[in-house]
């Protein structure tokens, strides 16, 4: 029989979670945290608050990382497990959602419909200049009436010899105004397609929505698409139905079922350290029972997310995962990470609101986080169709 330990757990892996890695994907995990704290903390909170991103240079080093559509095979695609693809996710998000959105967007968004309905031909143009950052995507899907309800969408696009013709707009799109190509969703006669639309297209502009006060490290843009032509070798053949953006949030969502707890675990460890250096009434903070309740309800949240993240990535590489389970986890993981960095907020005390540490920012942060990629409660809905069998969305 083997024996209890009575090694005290280390309070930032307390259930020894990094044991359930391989060497590799603890190197991976290792690589882009250090990358994250070396490139991206020092500078964040400012880059956040001015709203700028240096997105050219975070593109190429993201490249020479090997981060960009970093779980395919091919086409100059590092082609990791999903696992790594997860851990990627969750390190950079413990930088922040809209770092994370950014490299999500670019592999799961923009290069998976490539290379998941593209053309062979497609493939090879773009898929492996997308990896090194050179060529950067977004994803058009949602409008400014067609949010949770995406297949109401009006922008169209009609044949026009051997071109396409798109009309329409599409709104709060991420990495619009820097993207050199857009995926964009449209109605056509044959069912929803997807485009490959150059952006220096005639009749396309990418405006950028300003004024946001949560993932402001991240552009935001809406879409406008006026008589924008294309030729029938830039439509994705391999899909004609609202299966094809929806597949490609299955793979975002899935990504930010791990992102979601590195922004808690960065509020937890941010809060669990503040709390023991902090005092009030000669003694440290986190020796009120109080405080230890927080600290513990936010070790306990951040522990089961990740547990959870990693079942499912385990699932995923094994072929054997289904969009209800990565709802699950997007339902979850996201809304924990929002008490989290609520609860950590608290504890920080004023110093909590200020930019100097990064909780309030992981918490307007997480506030886009519970809503893209399917808000809260169409996965609450989904989830709940699945165990009961009766659709609630309508
Ligand atoms: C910063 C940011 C970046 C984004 N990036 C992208 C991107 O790159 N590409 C893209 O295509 N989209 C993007 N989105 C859009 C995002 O996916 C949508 O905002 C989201 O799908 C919700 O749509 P909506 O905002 O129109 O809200 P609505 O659909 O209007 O929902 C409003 C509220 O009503 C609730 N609701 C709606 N329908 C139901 C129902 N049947 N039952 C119960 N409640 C319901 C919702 O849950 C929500 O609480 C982004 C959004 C943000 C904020």
């Amino acid at each position: 029989m083997s024996e209890i330990s009575f090694e005290k757990p280390d309070p930032k892996d307390f259930l020894g979670i990094d044991a359930l890695l391989s060497d590799e994907e603890k190197l991976l995990r290792d690589t882009v945290r250090e990358y994250v704290e070396k490139e991206i903390t020092p500078h964040i909170a400012e880059w956040w608050e001015e709203g700028v991103i240096p997105h050219a240079d975070l593109a190429k080093s993201f490249g020479e990382l090997g981060m960009l559509g970093m779980h395919l095979e091919g086409y100059g695609c590092a082609g990791t497990s999903n696992v790594a693809y997860g851990l990627a996710c969750l390190e950079l998000e413990a930088g922040d959602s809209g770092i994370r959105s950014f490299v999500s967007v670019q592999g799961s968004l923009a290069m998976f419909p490539i290379w998941k309905f593209g053309s062979e031909e497609q493939k090879q143009t773009w898929l492996p200049p997308m990896a090194k950052g050179e060529v950067l995507g977004c994803f058009g899907l949602t409008e400014a009436d067609a949010g949770s309800d995406p297949a109401s969408m009006r922008t169209h696009a009609r044949r026009d010899g051997s071109d396409w013709v798109i009309n329409g707009s599409k709104m709060w799109i991420t990495n619009g105004t820097i993207a050199d190509i857009a995926i964009v969703w449209a109605r056509t006669d044959e069912g929803v397609r997807g485009f490959i639309v150059p952006t220096d297209s005639k009749g396309f502009s990418a405006p950028e929505i300003k004024g946001k006060a949560s993932l402001r490290a991240s552009v935001t843009s809406e879409l406008i698409l006026d008589e924008v032509r294309v030729p029938d070798d830039f439509v994705l053949p391999g899909v004609a139905s609202m299966r094809g953006p929806l597949s490609c949030l299955n793979e975002a969502r899935f990504g930010i079922a791990f992102g979601a707890m590195g922004a808690a675990r960065s509020c937890y460890e941010t809060a669990l350290d503040y709390a023991i250096e902090r005092h009030q009434f000669d003694r440290p903070i986190a020796s009120f029972q109080l405080t230890q309740r927080k600290l513990v309800e936010m070790m306990v949240a951040v522990q089961k997310g990740t547990l959870l993240a990693l079942h499912l990535g385990r699932r995923k590489d094994a072929g054997e995962i289904t969009p209800e389970q990565i709802s699950f986890g997007k339902f979850d993981n996201v809304r924990n990470a929002l008490e989290v960095a609520r609860t950590a907020r608290s504890i920080l005390g004023a110093n909590g609101i200020t930019l100097e540490y990064p909780v309030f920012r992981h918490m307007a942060n997480l506030e886009t986080v519970f809503t893209y990629e399917g808000t809260n409660e169409i996965h609450t809905l989904i989830l709940g169709q699945a165990i009961t069998g009766l659709d609630a969305f309508t």
